[in-house]
């Protein structure tokens, strides 16, 4: 098999998806991996049933960096991807925010020797929010959290923290509250690649429970500063720069109709059945009414006093 792209599905499932791939059609049925540049690893994971996050991991001259954890089943899955391609130790896994999606699995790659690192601002929602959501899987008695405690990142960084070895060199970055309070994203200036976590994704993937739309705006307009070649979303295919303004639009129309209807008087449920953002369904294959939370949220932003 080609070793830049490695399908891990049922052969005939695998061909489709090459042909899918290659087309750039979208393939939501599994998982697989891809090398974006030497020793840069995307593991696009399967959304329909959702699995967990997307991830990537960085060859470096004497071990590996893993970006996002993923959930616990999913953490395990791509530790053995790595364990297939080299021998060198998973020093670091870097947790984009604290979702259970992104993090939980910090606990596998203890195990195999990794400190997880996150951005100083998602610490308070890794010992809340993080510890919570955690607690509550394990109790529903997911199987893939029996046995296991949760891992908070150990090491933190403010605003920047670099890994270079002469060879490859990865910049974590956080430039404010977007999907989180703590998002930070992985930039490899080398590459121009940017694994963005959910800061930005490709597809009807957004929640803002946790989110604030306007610094959100603002963050990926500082992402866009980047010479950015390649996106790799935290959910989603894998895509270009023009992802981040796609991403950014969503938050400027979506803030501009509720906004709009706001002033014409119309209350949040009237707004919730009369929204309409046809492109938005061009992009994420869901009309824009569908996610109810994300016009309740920007509504309460724009209300709130
Ligand atoms: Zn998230």
């Amino acid at each position: 098999m080609n070793r830049r792209v490695l399908v891990l599905a049922l052969p005939l499932i695998a061909s489709v998806a090459l042909v899918g791939w290659a087309a750039g059609w979208f393939v939501p049925t599994e998982s697989k991996v891809t090398e974006l540049a030497p020793g840069v690893w995307f593991r696009k994971a399967q959304t329909e049933p959702f699995t967990g996050c997307n991830q990537g991991w960085v060859e470096f001259k004497e071990f590996v960096l893993v970006i996002d954890a993923n959930f616990p089943g999913q953490a395990e899955q791509v530790i053995e991807i790595i364990r297939k391609q080299t021998d060198k130790p998973i020093r670091f896994v870097f947790d984009t925010h604290h979702h259970g999606d992104h993090a939980d699995g910090n606990m596998h790659y203890a195990k195999v020797g990794a400190s997880a690192v996150a951005s100083e601002r998602s610490q308070p929602l890794f010992e809340t929010k993080g510890l919570e959501g955690f607690q509550q899987a394990q109790a529903s008695g997911k199987e893939e959290y029996k046995g296991l405690h949760y891992h908070a990142p150990s090491v933190y960084f403010p605003h920047k923290m670099v890994i270079d070895d002469g060879e490859q060199r990865v910049e974590l970055l956080h430039f404010g509250h977007g999907h989180t309070m703590g998002d930070a994203v992985a930039w490899l200036p080398k590459h121009g690649i940017l694994f963005t976590g959910d800061a930005c994704v490709n597809g009807a993937f957004n929640y803002m429970g946790d989110g604030d739309t306007a610094s959100w705006i603002a963050v990926l307009a500082e992402m866009q500063e980047l010479p950015v070649k390649q996106v790799a979303p935290g959910h989603g295919e894998l895509s270009d720069k023009e992802l981040l303004e796609t991403q950014k639009r969503y938050f400027v129309e979506l803030r501009a109709a509720v906004q709009k209807a706001i002033d014409a008087g119309r209350t949040v449920d009237q707004i919730k059945q009369e929204i309409d953002l046809p492109w938005y369904e061009e992009w994420a294959g869901v009309d824009v009414k569908k996610n109810t939370e994300n016009i309740e949220h920007v509504y309460g932003e724009l209300t709130r006093k």
